[in-house]
């Protein structure tokens, strides 16, 4: 048996009841087969890739809060530092309640390679709780965060572990969960990302992922000789990263017809109306059903549907495993020249294979949606460096490391013979890094 699929049965036996980490680690290795194979024997003798897919350490830990009716609530809660090779662990902090150490693994482990891919020095983790936000008062969403900071906080600090928001972790989380911290440590540093412009906060974060998935996307059609502008769109989601993808495609000249949440979505002929979403989804905390009191125009529907709308580009924002192989079958069924995942792993292996065999673009979430990332770590530079950058000046740099990793990805496809493959192109891109610094740094 190759190297490669020796790791893949070894990850699969050794973390029984994980799926979605079981499929990080096969997306991942398997288009690594070429990079390794070509040196297996040194690969194998080091253990790198068995090395690569163990987390370096991960805690699980009880998180009690005490609810508006007086009743004591427990959540799990998980941070898993996964690998610190090229900088601090840096990821998010996923509130919902399908979290388990399986998802949080994966999200991890593909975060060493986003993150690899931004060029920024910043190492792979990610953490969360089964809490869910939706529906609790405000105040007990700052009992939760104060009580997950109060075991978390031993693990985290601006040069060790710098956690962010994620789905259900938006900027009020992050300013509660900074608030414990600063009480229990005592220090005013960057440990957390996200935060508010008056603590810390730096400019264009809050759009980073949304904006920086539009760029990339803008700079593969023009790579692919096509020109985004004019183009229409499906969004699924109607988040952080959903909000802002709406918002720049709209900048650049594309029609979004489509937005969604976990209970249905909306169809909107004349475009979505960005500042109507926003005012229900950020202000007022509602469900899309609100949506058509502001748009008389548009149809609200229950359930999954939006890969079902003929559209040039489908921009998959909300959660993994949103788009499977039956809407990649009927995309490509309506001529979908591109899918770019704002998500992470928001597409199934079988929908990607499909959707690549069939002749359309496909950036995968790491490169896609690094943009988040990349602009924490500028947070993170800003915080050291105890100043702020304008917005335009954040924007240009978020903008810059897009195209970047938008030519990275595409070389490194191009360099093992795969063109147009954007999945190995960036899975290699980001191994490469990582795999230099950690020969570098010995067997740790
Ligand atoms: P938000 O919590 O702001 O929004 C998530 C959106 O997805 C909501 O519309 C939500 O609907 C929907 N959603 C969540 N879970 C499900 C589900 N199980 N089924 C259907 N819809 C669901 O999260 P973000 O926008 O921040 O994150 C979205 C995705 O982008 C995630 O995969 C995240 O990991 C990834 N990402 C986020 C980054 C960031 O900077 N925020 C950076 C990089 C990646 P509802 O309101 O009904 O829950």
């Amino acid at each position: 048996m190759s190297y490669v699929d020796e790791v893949i049965a070894r990850v699969i036996e050794k973390n029984p009841g994980e799926p979605e980490f079981h499929q990080a680690v096969k997306e991942v290795l398997e288009s690594l087969r070429v990079v390794v194979e070509a040196n297996e024997e040194k690969f194998r003798k080091d253990a790198l890739l068995e090395r690569l897919v163990e987390p370096e350490r991960q805690f699980k830990f009880r998180v009690p809060w005490v609810d508006d009716k007086g009743q004591v609530q427990v959540n799990t809660g998980y941070r898993v530092q996964f690998n610190s090779a090229i900088g601090p662990y840096k990821g998010g902090l996923r509130l919902h309640p399908s979290v388990n150490i399986g998802i949080i693994k994966f999200l991890g482990f593909e975060q060493i390679f986003k993150n690899s891919l931004t060029g920024l020095p910043i190492g792979g983790g990610k953490g969360g709780s089964d809490f869910d936000p939706k529906g609790k008062s405000d105040r007990e969403v700052m009992a939760f965060c104060q009580s997950f900071i109060t075991e978390l906080y031993r693990y985290i600090g601006a040069d060790t572990d710098v956690p962010a928001g994620d789905i259900g972790t938006g900027a009020r989380e992050i300013g509660y969960m900074y608030g414990q911290y600063k009480r229990l440590t005592g220090l005013y540093e960057g440990v957390l990302t996200g935060k508010g412009l008056s603590f810390g906060g730096s400019l264009a974060r809050t759009e980073a992922t949304g904006y920086g998935l539009l760029y990339l996307t803008q700079e593969l059609l023009k790579l692919n000789g096509k020109d985004i502008n004019g183009m229409t769109a499906a969004v699924s989601g109607s988040g952080n990263v959903a909000t802002y993808a709406i918002q720049k495609a709209q900048q650049l000249g594309v029609k979004v017809v489509t937005c969604s949440d976990s209970n249905g979505w909306v169809y909107d002929p004349d475009g979505i109306d960005v500042a109507a979403l926003k005012e229900i989804k950020e202000v007022k905390r509602a469900r899309l059903t609100e949506y058509k009191n502001y748009r008389p125009n548009s149809e609200y529907h229950e359930g999954r549907g939006v890969w079902s709308v003929k559209v040039d580009l489908a921009l998959p924002c909300a959660t993994q495993n949103e788009l499977h192989l039956e809407d990649a079958q009927q995309l490509v069924a309506n001529g979908v020249t591109a899918v770019c995942e704002g998500a992470n792993m928001p597409t199934t292996l079988e929908a990607t294979e499909y959707l690549q065999k069939n002749g359309v673009i496909f950036a995968p979430g790491k490169a896609a949606n690094a943009g988040g990332v990349a602009t924490s770590a500028l947070e993170m530079s800003q915080n050291s460096e105890r100043l702020s950058w304008s917005f335009d000046e954040v924007d240009a740099k978020l903008k810059d490391i897009m195209v970047n990793i938008t030519h990275n990805m595409a070389d490194a496809a191009e360099r093992y013979g795969m063109a147009g493959n954007y999945v190995a192109g960036a899975n290699i891109a980001g191994f490469e890094k990582v795999v230099n610094a950690m020969n570098a740094q010995g067997i740790v």
